[in-house]
């Protein structure tokens, strides 16, 4: 099925989650486990992350397959093209074809740091150019990465919509944004989105916080502003107390989708970085309280 179809025929919001590829031993024994208990909770699909670069694209396919094959959820295979070749491209959408993958989220990519890495010839400088060369050699559901508060790499947040709209206009189908703890950044985005007429559905990014380390090197990384009122409420937590701080994360992400349903988005997709605790509480939660189905 693919996302646009769901999209559609549901009366609410979407619910998603990312997965990434396993990076530890301890990561590789548990995911079929995290797997197993993050699609309990019904989610309308799974997302796949992919190394930029194509380094490991093996491990992608293999995630590929317990998702779908072995498990028989709908997901969206990510496919972050830097540097790799036209042909690369499409070898990689073939294999992804194969598995029985409709769904793509057409991203760009960092560089990878590897030492083995190369660019390959003819590949693209950014995810606008891969989905217009994607677009009409695979009938395929094409998803693009959005920023509400911009991309660290644009000038101003304008600029950048000037880019999701080329994504769009190049045959992106729906948008996913990357995670912000305001949702007033969320609206801005939207309404200007609407303003220079991009029109496909946008999903918000949600990503609960259980970890105040990985928070901020997640912020760095990615230029989510972290708020006063996230700052404000870490502060009264017990030090120390990770139950503590992962039940506050729940509650703060519970209120933070409550608002985004209550103003009309039309997914929340879940950063889960492989961990099950934290999206299940959130998905029962909002369940509880009669937010999602
Ligand atoms: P682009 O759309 O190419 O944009 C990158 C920068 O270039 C922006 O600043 C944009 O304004 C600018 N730009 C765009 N087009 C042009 C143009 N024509 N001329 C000049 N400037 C331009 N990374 C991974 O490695 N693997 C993943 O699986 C992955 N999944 C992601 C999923 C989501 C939903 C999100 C939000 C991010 C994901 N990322 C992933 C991270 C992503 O690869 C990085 O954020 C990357 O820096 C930008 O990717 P992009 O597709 O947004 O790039």
């Amino acid at each position: 099925m693919r996302i646009t179809d769901l999209l559609k025929q549901k009366k609410g919001p979407t619910v998603s989650f990312e997965m990434t590829r396993p990076k530890t031993p301890k990561g590789e024994a548990n995911i079929g486990n995290i797997l197993d208990r993050v699609i309990a909770l019904r989610p309308d699909f799974l997302t796949m992350t992919f190394g930029a670069g194509g380094l490991t694209r093996d491990v992608s396919m293999q995630m590929l397959h317990r998702i779908l094959v072995e498990r028989k959820q709908l997901v969206m295979a990510h496919l972050a093209g830097y540097g790799m070749s036209p042909e690369n491209l499409d070898d990689t959408i073939s294999g992804f074809r194969e598995l029985g993958v409709e769904n793509l989220v057409v991203i760009r990519g960092d560089r990878p740091s590897s030492e083995d890495f190369r660019m390959e010839p003819g590949s693209f400088a950014h995810a606008s150019d891969m989905i217009r060369y994607i677009r009409p050699r695979h009938d395929m559901c094409i998803a693009a990465a959005a920023y509400p508060e911009g991309h660290l790499e644009a000038s101003d947040l304008d600029a950048d919509i000037a880019r999701v709209k080329e994504k769009v206009d190049n045959g992106a189908d729906l948008i996913i944004t990357q995670y912000f703890y305001d949702n007033s950044f969320f609206y801005n985005f939207r309404d200007k989105c609407r303003k220079v007429g991009i029109t496909v559905p946008i999903i918000a990014g949600v990503m609960p916080i259980y970890s105040i380390k990985m928070m901020n090197i997640l912020a760095d990384l990615c230029g989510a502003t972290i708020t006063e009122k996230v700052l404000g409420g870490l502060a009264t937590l017990p030090p120390d107390d990770k139950a503590a701080l992962n039940e506050w994360g729940i509650q703060l992400a519970i209120g933070q989708c409550r608002d985004l349903v209550a103003n009309g988005v039309d997914g929340l997709h879940f950063y889960t970085l492989n961990r099950s605790s934290s999206v299940t509480g959130i998905i029962n939660g909002l369940r509880a309280d009669g937010v999602i189905e």
